[in-house]
Parts: C-alpha cells; structure tokens; sequence
C-alpha cells in the first residue's frame, strides 16, 4: 500500500515512525513518503521546548484522553533503550503554578506523583500564587527527536520528498492513503479556516543549576505575562510569549525584553545566565481543538478512491499528543489495509 504523510513537524514525522513501525511488515508492505515543504530545522516543531504538558482542562474526551495516554506510554517505552537521551527524551519533574484555585485537570493521574504544592513551597518559592501542581513528566527535545525519526525512517526504506503539495487530489494518482500532517498549512492545503496562529518566541539560556520545569497561570500583579522555564539537555529554554493571529515569524526585542523580565521575577538565580539563542515560531491552534480523523475522497481525473487521515491543530502541545496522534493514525491505516484486503478477495 503506497501512503503519503504530508508534513514533516513532529506530529508527521511520528506518524510516518508509527505506520512504518507498527503497520508494516505485521500487516502489509507499505511504501511510505513524507512530502513535506520544510524540514527540521526551518519548521515550527524544531524550536518547541519539548515538555509533555498537555492543555490545563478539567474535561477532555475519551479520545483525547487515550492520545495523552498512548503519548506517556510511548515516552515511557522509550527510557527502556540505551538511546533515549539521543533522542532528547528524558524524565522531568517541576511546578505549575496558579494565581488562582484552579480545578486538577483532566490528565492528573497520567503524569506521575501529581500533588498540589505545600504552602512552603507557594510561600518560599512562588511568593503571590494561590495553588500549584507539582509532578513528574517528560521533555522530548525535537531537536534531538526529528533527526533521530528521519534517520530511523531512512533505515526502514521510507522516502523523503521535499516540496509544497498545493491540493491532496494531486497527490492521489499515486497514493492509497494520504496523512495529513501539515499543521498551520491546513488553512491552505484543506481551507480549514477553524485553525489560527498564536506567535510565540522562546529564548535558550545556559543555567545547568536549573533541572526542573515551572509553568506559571493567571494574571500575577509584578509578573508579566506567564513566563515559563523548561529545563533542556544542554541549555534551558525561557519563554511566555503567546500572540494569537500574528504571523510574524521573526524575534521582536519587545517580546525579549518581556520573557526576561517575567522570568527573572519569577525566577531571579537566572539572572546572568547567557543567551544562547532565540527563536520565534507559530503555534497551530484550531478551534474545536485537534482534527485527528479519517476522510475518504475520490480521484476527480480516475474515479478512484483514496483514503485521508488529517492530523492537523496540536496548538501550544504539539510535542505533548504528537506520538499518541500517531498510534491512533497508525490503527486507522490498519482499518484501511484490512478492508483492502477484504474487497480484494470479493
Ligand atoms: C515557542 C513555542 C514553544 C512550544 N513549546 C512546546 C512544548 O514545550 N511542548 C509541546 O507539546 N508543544 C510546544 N509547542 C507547540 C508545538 O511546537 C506545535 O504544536 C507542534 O510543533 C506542531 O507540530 P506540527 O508537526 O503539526 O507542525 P509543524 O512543525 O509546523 O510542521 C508542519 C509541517 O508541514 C509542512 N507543510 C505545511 N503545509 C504544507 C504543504 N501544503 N505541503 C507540504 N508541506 C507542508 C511544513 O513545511 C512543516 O514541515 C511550542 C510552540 C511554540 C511556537
């Protein structure tokens, strides 16, 4: 079966990983490519902080729920190989903290040792917040992730192809199933107009005294914004820039100086710390949330039918579903190669 996924951010690239990975050989041959107009580093995947915090709601659905599941477990699968640090994935505990009461949210018994923060902690640590979350979860770096996927998809035959798909029918001559991965660009490629940019612009500092991560909520009266501060491998990225509808893709010294000054209110031992880099980049919200589903279209020049998956509008957590998204595209391949299979032999 000849499949395209189209986008190569990480929500593509671990969707390619888990049909090539899971699909093939058990089930069929597949000959698989990721088309795709950027590669890592030029697209928004590449400059995520790579922390696995899903969205803060009290609700989520059944199949959210079972994506953020899937996604934990994957993670967690990972720190059993003697390669995981290569990819950039590694364990991380930290506080989420809130100006506010806040309700748990729905997630709470994935991540490990979820608790609310002791009142040493708020008073000592995070003077003016009400309520915190403390808990053990993961960083995937995918800076370190995509690399390693593209390589590990090389070996298993996978092609690569770089360009811009203008429409999925052009795609469908030669194609049985088209994944599309392509984010923001889905407001061309499908004319989603569900889904929008929120701009965001993180900075990378060395302070390798900082092994924890600190997500911030609610409007603080000295704090700017919401900063927040992710631990990395080799730095530590700053950030709490979150602009919805602006596309500027480049850095803005406003938004600088407002992630320093956030962060170091929040956090003063930062102060000193060198700047290694910054980065702006857009957030592919959605209203409605994430379109993870299948669609079955017909070839306007053959007549022939050709089966897509969208996998489009991760938002501010892309990282976070990303390897869940993909094991519920991979199940949908497996429906489409055991139906094939069925009407071959009618
Ligand atoms: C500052 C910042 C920090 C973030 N930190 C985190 C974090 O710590 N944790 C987390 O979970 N998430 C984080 N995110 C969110 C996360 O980065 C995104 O949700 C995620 O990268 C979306 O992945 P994607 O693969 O859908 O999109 P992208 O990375 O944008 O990839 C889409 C790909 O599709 C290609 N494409 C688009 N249209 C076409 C077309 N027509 N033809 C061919 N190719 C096409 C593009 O070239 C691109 O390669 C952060 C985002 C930002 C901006």
């Amino acid at each position: 079966m000849k499949v395209a996924v189209i986008g190569a951010g990480i929500v593509g690239m671990t969707s390619a990983l888990r049909i090539m990975e899971e699909v093939a050989h058990a089930h069929g041959e597949i000959d698989l490519t990721v088309i795709s107009e950027k590669f890592c580093p030029d697209n928004t995947s590449y400059g995520a902080g790579g922390i696995w915090k899903p969205p803060s709601e009290e609700h989520m659905t059944k199949a959210e729920l079972r994506w953020l599941q899937w996604s934990f477990d994957y993670l967690t699968s990972m720190l059993w190989t003697d390669y995981a640090h290569e990819l950039g994935i590694f364990l991380q505990s930290g506080y989420y903290v809130h100006m506010e009461n806040v309700p748990d949210p729905a997630w709470k018994d994935i991540v490990v040792g979820f608790r609310y923060l002791t009142a040493w902690e708020l008073n000592n640590l995070f003077p003016g917040n009400k309520h915190g979350w403390f808990y053990t979860a993961f960083i995937c770096q995918p800076r370190d992730f995509l690399p390693w996927a593209h390589a590990r998809l090389t070996e298993k035959g996978a092609g690569f192809v770089q360009r811009r798909v203008q429409s999925l029918q052009e795609l469908a001559p030669h194609y049985d199933v088209i994944v599309n991965c392509t984010g923001l660009g889905s407001k061309y490629l499908v004319q989603d107009d569900a889904l929008f940019p929120a701009r965001g612009q993180v900075m990378r500092v060395k302070a390798p005294w900082i092994r924890y991560f600190v997500g911030t909520s609610g409007p603080h009266p000295t704090i700017k914004g919401n900063p927040y501060i992710y631990s990395n491998l080799h730095d530590v990225v700053i950030g709490g820039i979150k602009q919805e509808g602006n596309y500027r893709e480049t850095n803005d010294p406003r938004d600088t100086r407002t992630i320093w000054e956030g962060v170091l209110a929040l956090h003063p031992q930062l102060k000193g710390a060198e700047v290694v880099e910054e980065w702006t980049g857009l957030r592919p919200m959605r209203k409605g949330g994430i379109r993870l589903e299948r669609e079955k279209l017909v070839d306007s020049k053959s007549g022939r039918r050709f089966d897509v998956i969208h996998n489009y509008g991760h938002g501010a957590n892309g990282v976070t579903w990303s390897h869940g998204c993909a094991r519920e595209v991979a199940e949908i391949v497996k429906v489409i190669m055991a139906e094939k299979v069925t009407t071959s032999r009618l």
